[in-house]
């Protein structure tokens, strides 16, 4: 579903993501891993097309990115810090959001209610906490049932009754095969959710494949020893 293709990208001299080439596959929740600064958030922009490439390119179900906006429409991206005009509220961000947004399914109900979200969306979203400003996010991300659903540390903020309900969602999600791309800290969390975990560091994919075979590789029970032992490798 994505075809990354030697992909570089540089702020000002610094290498940020070096020569990277992976397939993230649909129907699968994919894990990007790594310390900080290590490339995850550039990796997801580039995905986006927010950010310019220095060279290698990015597919999006076989359409090459550049130069391209509508496979943006089939996109749901929560970012890490959710921005929004603080002034409206979450509903007239929704209608907003439908305006810009072409051949859509709507759907919300079904997270407004998990979320107890009704009474919160009529609030202007300066005015929430930062725990429902993420999942006024989510809803927004998921809402317009996209095919692929981007998500840059979702959970953080999140209490874990709304945590927990955030990764039954994305099960249903995964069932209804969609290509999902994650970025977590929190390695219950991924060893729940993903299917394939690619560990960036320093711009590097230094091991990409299933939980279970990082585990075999490493000889560790628990998936945090597994990726501390990828980070002292080096
Ligand atoms: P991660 O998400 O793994 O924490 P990032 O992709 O955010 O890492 O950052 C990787 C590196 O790129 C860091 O050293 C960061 O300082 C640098 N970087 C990120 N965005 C910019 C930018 N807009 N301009 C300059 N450097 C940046």
């Amino acid at each position: 579903m994505v075809e990354i293709n030697k992909l570089s990208k540089k702020y000002n001299k610094n290498e940020i993501l070096k020569n990277i080439s992976l397939s993230i596959n649909k129907g699968e929740v994919t894990a990007v891993v790594g310390p900080n600064g290590s490339g995850k958030t550039t990796l997801i922009k580039s995905i986006l097309g927010l950010v310019k490439l220095n060279s290698g390119s990015v597919e999006v179900d076989g359409i090459n990115i550049k130069n391209n906006f509508t496979y943006k429409n089939n996109i749901g991206y929560v970012p890490q810090v959710a921005r929004y005009p603080e002034n409206l509220t979450g509903n007239e961000i929704l209608s907003l959001v439908k305006e810009l947004r072409t051949n859509y399914e709507f759907s919300s109900q079904k997270i407004i209610e998990s979320f107890k979200l009704s009474e919160e969306l009529n609030k202007p979203f300066k005015n929430l906490s930062g725990g429902t400003k993420q999942k006024v996010s989510i809803l927004i991300a998921l809402a317009f049932n996209p095919k692929i659903i981007i998500l840059d540390e979702p959970t953080a903020g999140l209490d874990p009754v709304s945590s927990s309900y955030f990764k039954d969602l994305i099960l249903e999600e995964k069932e209804k095969k969609k290509t999902i791309i994650l970025t977590s800290h929190i390695m219950s969390e991924i060893q729940e959710l993903a299917d394939e975990i690619i560990f960036l560091l320093d711009g590097e994919i230094k091991f990409k494949g299933t939980i279970t075979s990082l585990l075999e590789e490493s000889k560790e029970s628990k998936l945090e020893r597994a990726i501390a032992q990828l980070m002292l490798r080096e």
